[in-house]
């Protein structure tokens, strides 16, 4: 039976990044709430429609719809040999909620790593994000350029790159004061059931944020 991992951190605290990486290296399924939002939205579903306002003003979708999109991914078949998520759950009362529906499975959480970037550090990498929507490959302009701007290039995909519309500044800013307000005492609440694994990230490139994330689950692994 495969990890179930939960990515913590402040927007832009790398959470897509890794764990697109950790999906491929450890075989789970990678399951990002914000996408899974994003979609309804594009699709213009009934959900899309409830969510829009919330999620333009970077506040955080009702707890009841964030557990319902995120539960109905976790139950498909792809997700029974483990998944990442990331920007889930972003609340004490999704994380308490999930775990119920966890446990009624038999299932739980294995770690939680929270990735630990200065808010400063994040609003400077967030306005220079970049997201391709064909491969889904996540670049910035200033430190992870795309090798064919406006196009992604990676691996020949002809995607033009998007800036996402809550990647703006004062929306950010938002964004973080509702990250320190209700997702952080996640935090808090992985630690107390021993869950918690610390990566501080200030100064450090993906690849070295990686290596320390597959240090500490690899070890957690032979335990
Ligand atoms: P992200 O792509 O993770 O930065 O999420 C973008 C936006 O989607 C957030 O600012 C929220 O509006 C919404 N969102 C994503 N995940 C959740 C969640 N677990 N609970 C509530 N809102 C969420």
């Amino acid at each position: 039976m495969g990890l179930r991992i939960v990515l913590l951190g402040v927007p832009g605290a790398g959470k897509g990044t890794q764990g697109k990486r950790l999906s491929q290296a450890y075989g789970l399924a990678h399951v990002a709430s914000g996408d899974i939002l994003r979609k309804h939205i594009a699709r213009g579903s009934e959900i899309g429609l409830a969510i829009s306002e919330f999620m333009e003003d970077g506040h955080l979708v009702p707890d009841d719809l964030a557990c319902a999109v995120v539960e109905e991914r976790l139950a498909q078949s792809d997700c029974a040999q483990g998944y990442v998520l990331d920007g889930f759950p972003r609340s004490v009362p999704q994380a308490r909620q999930w775990d119920q529906w966890l446990a009624q499975r038999g299932e739980h959480v294995d770690a939680a790593v929270n990735l630990d970037v200065p808010d400063d550090i994040v609003v400077a990498r967030i306005v220079d994000r970049r997201t391709c929507p064909v491969c889904g490959a996540i670049y910035n302009l200033r430190f992870s350029p795309p090798p064919a701007p406006p196009n992604c290039g990676k691996a020949g995909c002809n995607g033009i790159l998007e800036r996402r519309d809550d990647d703006d500044e004062t929306i950010i800013r938002e964004r973080l004061r509702v990250y320190h307000e209700t997702t952080k005492p996640i935090i808090d609440y992985y630690g107390q059931q021993g869950l918690l694994i610390r990566i501080p990230s200030d100064g450090l490139g993906p690849d070295a944020v990686y290596r320390k994330i597959e240090d500490k689950l690899n070890a957690l692994e032979s335990a």
